[in-house]
């Protein structure tokens, strides 16, 4: 901070805890609390630059979008005054230009703004980009000229740097323009106290970084550009050590509570079910069993995440662990997302346990939708202990359910499940239960780091041998439109040699998509105007196709009673019924090796993750897989090029990559991490893994010299007001 920025002051002292009204005043604050949510000193010197202009720098007028607030750099190049025929007053108007184009602004009944904006006058100026008669024009822009500022002589010193300061860019909202924005911030830099700073004084020195009031100053008030860089630097990986810190000490804490040492007994029950296994594991399996049992072996809670492709045998990696467990008494729960799959991972767990060991574990399925008296007594069967293995849906966290000795939660696909309903299934056992967490969607070192940092991750990469593969293809109807019926007969095709397929829409009815699926939302663009592509419709299509006569088809939707569902399902996998038309409730689990075909409608509407799972239920017994992803999107548009993506590749992890390029942040940390008060605001997942390491590292040595932080208040501060946020529902993305 310059000297001169001090005198400025005066105005009054603040902390990053004081309230924007006592620092700013009623109205400001409440404009400030409306458009971002921002409340303190705090959360408004967090507000940083989008980007930062150049006094010199042009924007390009020649593209400016319509009806978006913009900001340009601009020198005004003529003015005209002219009064109104059909109303008395006049109008000003006055072309700038940016060397790109030209933009006029008009002010109505202002002739006086004529005596500053002159020709040749350059400044910035910002407002939402209106149209009049074709042409683009901003009325009643709001600006701020750079004359006043300029020196008076072109050889003096201070020329240069006036033209090399960077002007910051803010997020705007059309009350707030950038540089109302820029002059609060300046109100509360000048009064702003000593702050303490999160990040310890030994690590800074060791990373190079800057003071924490440094770098606030620097991001908000650069004088060059290296100045916001190294604050930028700074404050990401500030953001990513209170992160990891706050992740580290989760861990901690889980790990501070003793659960029971779970040790498989020598000719237990795993020990039969391995001697029993039609097939070799993997190696990758056989590591990861590995990993598990080293875990339940200790007195503290195994929290452990298994990520592998679909069909990766992770459902035979937890099931052993399941019997580990069982071999010392205990019993373990699998938690499903849907009705559908906890009955299907019911069934394939007696199926792979075979009639002995079934009978010896009675594996139960505890679901909200059983009838009352199978209810009751599957309740009976968790409490008494008589059940080992429990599969059920959210249901199993109610509260009726107890267990005689719950040893393991196994929850199959994380991404349904929030923390909090983890930890209420933890509450569950007289200690803790081991936790291990199933995931199909790939997720990469540094989001697995950044979302799940208090978990250990586990991956399987290597696919049983023998899958004969999956091609998949893009069906662009945009281009051409003929090829829907291509598609529907390929897919009587594979019926005719016996095989069996799926049609996964995105809607059930023409008007009725299948229920929040929040991932998929997330995921997905905003969907086009278009109906999307419905159970119902292409029920209908099928129906009156000729070539579909003798062929069974289905539907199956989230809409259809849970025992209708299961049945259907049955149905299905005993090969009674061709074609499963569906919606998302088939994406996860289902397994049905005599199934050859997945067709995806409107393939666009869905993430990419979805689209691989969705992709992942064919091609799974010795079969090869057809996937079509049926899509009218443009060519080149977002959506089309996650289908392209998916069609491009069978690596998940690949896609995982991809799939953080295409979208924005906020949606794989949840929507809270995006909102204007979320704590991450310049570290980027997809970027910055080499950052989020290296604060890892840092966080990881402050904590095993000092695992209270005493020596670290403000560091502790910080992680407090994340949990704060994490309260609101931080990391829980079900
Ligand atoms: P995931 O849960 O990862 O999608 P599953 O555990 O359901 O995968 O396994 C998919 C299919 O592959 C199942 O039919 C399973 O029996 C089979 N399978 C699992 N591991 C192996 C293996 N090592 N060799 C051959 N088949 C396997
Ligand atoms: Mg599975």
């Amino acid at each position: 901070m310059t000297a001169e920025q001090t005198q400025h002051g005066g105005v009054g002292r603040f902390t990053l805890d004081t309230r924007l009204t006592g620092a700013l005043g009623g109205r400001t604050a409440q404009a400030l609390e409306r458009a971002f949510g921002y409340r303190t000193v705090g959360d408004l010197l967090g507000h940083y630059p989008r980007r930062y202009a150049l006094r010199g720098e042009l924007t390009a007028l020649a593209s400016l979008p319509l009806d978006e607030n913009v900001t340009i750099v601009a020198e005004v190049i003529e003015v005209r005054e002219r009064t109104m025929r059909s109303r008395r007053g006049s109008i000003l108007e006055v072309k700038i230009s940016d060397g790109t184009g030209i933009l006029t602004l008009t002010f109505f009944n202002q002739a006086w703004r004529s005596r500053e904006l002159v020709p040749g006058a350059r400044g910035i100026f910002a407002g939402k980009v209106g149209d009049y008669r074709g042409a683009r024009q901003l009325a009643h822009p709001d600006y701020e000229l750079f004359d006043d500022e300029a020196p008076a002589s072109p050889t003096d010193a201070s020329v240069k740097r006036w033209a090399e300061a960077p002007i910051p860019i803010y997020p705007a909202t059309g009350a707030l323009a950038s540089w109302q924005l820029a002059k609060a911030i300046a109100l509360l830099l000048d009064g702003l106290d000593p702050v303490p700073d999160p990040v310890p004084a030994a690590v800074r020195s060791a990373h190079g970084l800057l003071s924490h009031r440094d770098a606030l100053e620097r991001v908000h008030r650069p004088e060059a550009e290296r100045d916001w860089k190294a604050a930028r630097r700074t404050l990401r990986f500030t953001e990513a050590i209170v992160l990891q810190t706050t992740l580290l000490l989760r861990r901690a804490e889980l790990r501070a509570h003793a659960a029971t040492a779970r040790h498989p007994s020598p000719d237990g029950l795993l020990a039969r079910f391995d001697d029993a296994l039609p097939f070799e594991l993997t190696g990758d399996q056989v590591e990861v069993g590995g990993q598990i049992s080293e875990d339940l072996a200790e007195p503290v809670p195994m929290n452990r995440l298994v990520q592998g492709e679909v069909g990766s045998g992770k459902t035979v990696v937890a099931l052993r662990a399941m019997l580990a467990v069982a071999d010392s008494g205990g019993q373990s729960a699998l938690l499903a997302p849907t009705e559908v799959l906890a009955a299907q991972h019911l069934r394939s767990i007696v199926r792979m346990l075979g009639p002995d060991l079934s009978s010896q574990l009675v594996p139960t399925l505890l679901t909200g939708q059983l009838p009352t008296a199978e209810r009751r007594k599957a309740l009976l069967r968790a409490a008494a202990g008589q059940s080992r293995i429990v599969v059920g849906t959210h249901a199993l966290i109610g509260e009726t359910v107890s267990f005689a000795d719950l040893g393991l939660v196994v929850v199959d696909e994380q991404h349904r499940f929030g923390v909090e309903q983890r930890e209420a299934l933890r509450l569950k056992g007289r200690q803790p239960p081991h936790v291990l967490v199933l995931t199909a969607t790939p997720i990469p070192r540094t989001v697995a780091m950044t979302v799940f940092g208090d978990l250990d991750v586990s991956t399987i990469r290597e696919l049983p041998a023998g899958r004969a593969g999956i091609e998949s293809h893009v069906v662009p109807l945009a281009e051409r439109p003929g090829w829907r019926a291509r598609v529907w007969e390929r897919l009587a095709e594979e019926v005719e040699q016996g095989r069996q397929g799926f049609v996964v829409c995105p809607a059930i009815e023409p008007k009725v998509a299948e229920e929040a699926d929040p991932a998929a939302e997330q995921e997905a663009d905003a969907p086009s105007s278009a109906p999307a592509a419905s159970v119902a419709s292409i029920l209908e299509e099928l129906a009156a196709a000729p070539r579909f006569a003798g062929i069974r088809v289905a539907p199956l939707h989230g809409r259809m009673a849970s025992d209708e569902k299961d049945a259907t399902m049955r149905a299905f996998a005993a090969g009674e019924i061709d074609v499963l038309v569906a919606t998302t409730v088939i994406e996860v689990g289902v397994d049905v090796p005599n199934a050859s075909v997945m067709v995806v409608a409107d393939a666009d509407r869905f993430g990419v993750s979805q689209l691989h799972q969705l992709r992942g239920r064919v091609g799974r017994g010795g079969l090869p897989g057809l996937c079509l992803l049926v899509t009218a999107a443009p060519p080149g548009s977002l959506a089309r090029q996650r289908v392209d993506a998916v069609a491009a590749t069978l690596d998940g992890f690949e896609l995982a990559r991809v799939d953080l390029e295409l979208r924005q942040e906020g949606d794989v940390l949840g929507a809270n991490q995006s909102g204007g008060r979320s704590s991450l605001k310049l570290l980027r997942v997809a970027r910055d893994g080499d950052v989020i390491a290296d604060a890892r590292e840092s966080a990881a040595t402050l904590l095993a010299a000092d695992p209270e932080l005493a020596t670290h208040p403000a560091l502790a501060a910080a992680v407090r007001r994340r949990l704060d946020d994490d309260a609101t529902g931080f990391l829980s993305k079900g």
